[in-house]
């Protein structure tokens, strides 16, 4: 037996009905908000990562699926959504061609993180990136989307926090007062934040080691007066749209693209992987990566958590709603057919084996979870009918000529 890799797992009903339900409350969401559906290459060019997300980034240095392949071309398992959607924009002048710059992905990113409880080496993001505009608007109906999203989806008891990291000019005045600070407490700091302080000061306070100290004793950034007014707007216009938040000026997300507006969604029930949904600004990233200067920003969740978070919430109902038997030798053609004229009537039916015996197929429908089993026996053979045994305790079992049972399963159905 050969198993799956650590880290790499099945999905499995009725987990997999919690990640469908959430994808659909997301094209529900999302349309309302006229984002339309980009659909990326799992597998690109290595160079795409490390020249976007970062290559001091943890997910860039440490954790990329990064190989070369069979024809010498360097590439890597996406680990995040971002850099393919600004390299898709680009190739494919969305700019000029698309409706509004505004898109939504879904699928699995890869990071060869320590496997535990809510981290996997495979997972499944939702993102959704808008691209073009730079008002604080977009700031907060991206933000107001991820927090309806949430709410449609079921994920109640949320906090949603915000900072701004600033422009190119905040970030580069803030840089070398941090880069002061850390540079005198290098003793002080992790093996990896001591390596890249130079590269990359801002990373340190993202560290999980020394993040946390950092925080409290760190300088606190400060914003210039457009970012200022900018990162002001669009709590007004959170506050305008009923978004909950909280501002927190020492969050500053792991990957090298951002700036200015940087949020976090998390949930206190996920234990120490709490983060539901990471975003933030990238207003130089389609410039630098070839594209026209358009700013954008962007987020993306993460289902496997988001999945913990319904756990308690009921599984929505996928037992077959009729279960069709074969009570008789001849009678599987007959039985076959009315499990189809059943289905083309939009009444979700199921069978096990028209050969078993009727007590094993009586067991099948029990453990379907069906309302209703159909029985097609000798007598109803002859007769042109089936009979409707109602699966719970008491029901009282009828027949019905079989070109009506589907109108009166449907109309039983109706009254359960
Ligand atoms: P990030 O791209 O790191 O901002 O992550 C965005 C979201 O993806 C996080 O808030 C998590 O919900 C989810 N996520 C990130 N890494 C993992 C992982 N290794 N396993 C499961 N979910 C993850």
């Amino acid at each position: 037996m050969t198993n799956s890799l650590r880290g790499f797992r099945d999905i499995l009903p009725p987990d997999s009905e919690l990640f469908a339900r959430i994808e659909a409350a997301a094209r529900v969401v999302f349309g309302l908000y006229g984002y339309q559906e980009l659909r990326i290459p799992t597998l690109e060019q290595k160079e795409l990562f490390v020249k976007s997300t970062g290559d001091t980034t943890d997910i860039v240095e440490k954790e990329m699926y990064a190989f070369t392949d069979g024809g010498g071309r360097e590439v890597a398992l996406r680990p995040e959504g971002t850099p393919g959607v600004v390299r898709a924009y680009i190739q494919n002048n969305l700019a000029q061609t698309g409706r509004n710059g505004k898109y939504f992905y879904l699928g699995s990113m890869f990071r060869a993180e320590r496997p535990q409880a809510g981290r996997y080496r495979e997972f499944t993001q939702i993102g959704a990136e808008y691209i073009g505009n730079p008002a604080p608007a977009a700031d907060a109906e991206s933000i107001s989307m991820l927090v309806r999203f949430l709410e449609k989806a079921g994920v109640a008891e949320c906090s949603v926090v915000i900072n701004s990291l600033g422009c190119a000019e905040c970030r580069k005045a803030y840089r070398e007062i941090l880069l002061g600070f850390l540079r005198g407490k290098a003793e002080k700091l992790c093996e990896p934040c001591r390596g890249r302080i130079e590269r990359n000061p801002l990373r340190a306070l993202d560290c999980k080691t020394d993040g946390p100290w950092l925080t409290s004793e760190a300088p606190k950034r400060a914003l210039c007066p457009a970012c200022e007014t900018h990162f002001s707007g669009t709590q007004r216009l959170l506050s305008a749209a009923a978004v909950a938040y909280q501002v927190n000026t020492s969050l500053v997300r792991g990957l090298d693209y951002y700036t200015g507006t940087v949020f976090e969604v998390r949930s206190g029930a996920l234990g120490s992987q709490d983060a539901v949904c990471g975003g933030g600004r990238y207003d130089d990233l389609v410039k630098s990566m070839g594209g026209p200067a358009a700013p954008a920003i962007g987020w993306a969740v993460g289902l496997d958590r988001m999945a913990m978070l319904l756990k308690d919430k009921p599984a929505p109902d996928t037992a077959p709603r009729a279960f069709v038997i074969a009570a008789a030798k001849e009678a599987g053609d007959r039985a076959f057919a009315l499990l189809t004229a059943l289905r083309a009537d939009g009444i979700s039916a199921d069978f096990s084996n028209f050969e078993l015996s009727l007590k094993s197929q009586m067991r099948s429908a029990g453990k379907s979870g069906a309302a209703f089993a159909l029985l097609i026996g000798e007598d109803e053979l002859k007769a042109g009918t089936a009979a409707v045994k109602p699966m719970k305790e008491g029901g009282e079992q009828f027949t019905v000529p079989l070109a009506e049972a589907p109108v009166k399963i449907k109309e039983l159905l109706r009254g359960i």
